[in-house]
Formats: C-alpha cells, structure tokens, sequence
C-alpha cells in the first residue's frame, strides 16, 4: 500500500517548524512504524534530503514499536508531530527534550537501603496486592504521551505511577511522605499545568496507568502535608517547618 506522511520538520529548537508531506510507497502490512520511517528516511538520505529525526510515538495500549502498518489501508495520510508541551521543548523535527521526567525520578524516586551484600530473599514480605500495584506502576515507560494529550499539558499520570511504585511497597514506607512531596514539587517546578480530571491521559497511555493512581497521590499528598504538622520534613534541600509552629507546645499542654 502507498500511505501519505505529513511530518513536522524542524532544524532545530530555535529554528521555525512546518509540516512537509511524504510519500511512501510499497508499505507492508508486517511492517513495523519503525519501518515505516527508516523506509521514507532511506528515501530521503538516496536524494541527499535531511532524515527524519525521531524517538518513538505511542498510542493506547500500544508503542509505536508495536504498531504495525495492519492498523492502516492504501492511501491513508497520517500526521507525525512532536509531543506538543511547554515541558518538553523541540529539540528537531519529532525529538523532544523529556529530561523534565528525569527531575522528577530524581526528586524522590528511589529508596535509601542501607549497602552491603544482598538481603535475603524473602526478608522482608511484600503483599500480593502491594506488590500487584507496585508492578502495574512500574510499568510507566516515561514516554510523555500523557503530558502530550493532556490539554493541560500535565504530568500527573507520569508522576502518580512514579511514586505509586515506591510508595505501595514496604521498602518505600520511610521516605512515602518525603519522596510524595519531593517529586510532587520538582513536577510542579516544572512547566507542567494542572490535572482537571480531563482523562485524556489514561486514554493515551501505551502502558494503560489508570488514573486510579492520581487519586492515590493526591490521598498520599494530603497524608504528607497532615504529617507536616508533626514534624519538619526536608523538601529539595530545604528545611521546612510545619504548618502550626505551636502544635508541639499545644500537645503537651492537652
Ligand atoms: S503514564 Fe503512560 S503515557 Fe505517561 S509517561 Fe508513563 S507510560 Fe507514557
């Protein structure tokens, strides 16, 4: 079959972007998307034209590394362009610069064990249904198709499976306030907007996060500030107090 590609193209991250249409012929239906763009790149380079630079793309339930051009009939065009977010700025043609996620993993998406020889399997017991939603989690490929489809551009369904990881599981209890709070506020320093519950993210998701775990950040999230009342937490660095400075004082009181 012959398919259309309208591409982005763009030299650079300062430079100005437009669409260019391809024409691609003899595709496969066995033929991965992959493929499909080494095909029109092989193309390009065989007339000297610049090739596509590209990553991967995704669509629900599916990478792009999945998908292959059955999905697709003769003459059908398709769009490729970068994902669209403030946060993830162009960097050429469908490239963008994801390392906002790699910020966010860094905040608090880790466990501090003590180093050494390797623990013994089974010491410590992790329930079925921990280690169930754990893996589900972990499962979050960091792709950015949700922030792209988002019409916030937020990154709630990334950051939510980031932290649901560590925080259903028992290794991760010490820093569950700490780390929430921590990664919540290094996707908030970010240019990510605000979830306003539009699911577009879940619909999207090759990796099918379910927006279940939004709710569990921001029940995890309400749980570190409460505790905050309590006692100092360290936050990127920084000491900060709690809320009320005479809540120990009005404890020992009562
Ligand atoms: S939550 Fe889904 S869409 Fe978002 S980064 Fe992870 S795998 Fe990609």
């Amino acid at each position: 079959m012959n398919l259309t590609l309208r591409i982005w193209r763009q030299q650079s991250a300062n430079a100005p972007g437009k669409f260019v249409n391809y024409q691609v012929r003899d595709v496969t239906p066995e033929m991965s998307f992959l493929e499909l763009l080494d095909a029109l790149n092989e193309d390009l380079l065989s007339k000297e034209e610049p090739p596509v630079a590209f990553e991967h793309d995704c669509q629900r339930g599916t990478t792009v590394c999945q998908l292959s051009m059955r999905f697709f009939k003769d003459g059908d065009s398709l769009t490729l362009e970068p994902w669209r977010a403030r946060a993830f700025p162009v960097v050429r043609d469908l490239i963008v610069d994801r390392s906002a996620f790699d910020r966010i993993i860094q905040a608090g998406g880790f466990i501090s064990a003590p180093t050494g020889s390797a623990p013994d399997a089974n010491a410590i017991l992790v329930p079925k249904e921990a280690a169930d939603t754990a893996f589900d989690a972990a499962a979050c490929i960091g792709c950015g198709a949700c922030v792209a489809a988002c019409p916030n551009a937020a990154a709630m369904l990334f950051t939510s499976a980031k932290i649901t990881h560590l925080n259903s599981l028992p290794q991760g209890q010490s820093q569950r306030d700490q780390r929430t709070l921590s990664m919540v506020v290094a996707m908030a320093n970010e240019h990510f907007g605000s979830c306003t519950n539009h699911g577009e993210c879940e619909a999207v998701c090759p990796k099918e996060i379910p927006l279940e775990f939004i709710g569990r950040i921001n029940r995890d999230l309400i749980r570190a500030l409460w505790h905050r009342h309590r006692e100092p937490l360290v936050i990127s660095g920084v000491v900060r107090q709690p809320f009320h400075e005479h809540a120990g004082a009005e404890e020992e009181r009562s």
